[in-house]
């Protein structure tokens, strides 16, 4: 398994640098908004989106239902 290098900013989704110190968010500013949905109540999670490709994956393990329709004659 490969890990992503990059994460994604959960404000504004621009690629942070894995160790960047202001992970997972891009800018100080990011991480300010975050906190500021945070004392908003209006936040549900706050973890970092990685790489689309996982996002990618759990979309296809949803599809893996056949259509019954197509086997109908
Ligand atoms: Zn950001």
């Amino acid at each position: 398994m490969t890990q992503p290098r990059t994460l994604r900013c959960p404000i504004c989704r621009k690629q942070v640098a894995l160790h960047s110190p202001e992970a997972p968010f891009c800018s100080d500013r990011c991480r300010t908004i975050d906190l500021g949905k945070w004392a908003s109540g209006d936040y549900r999670i706050t973890s970092p989106i990685f790489d689309p490709g996982l996002l990618e994956d759990i979309e296809h393990s949803q599809q893996q239902h056949p259509t019954k329709e197509q086997n109908r004659k």
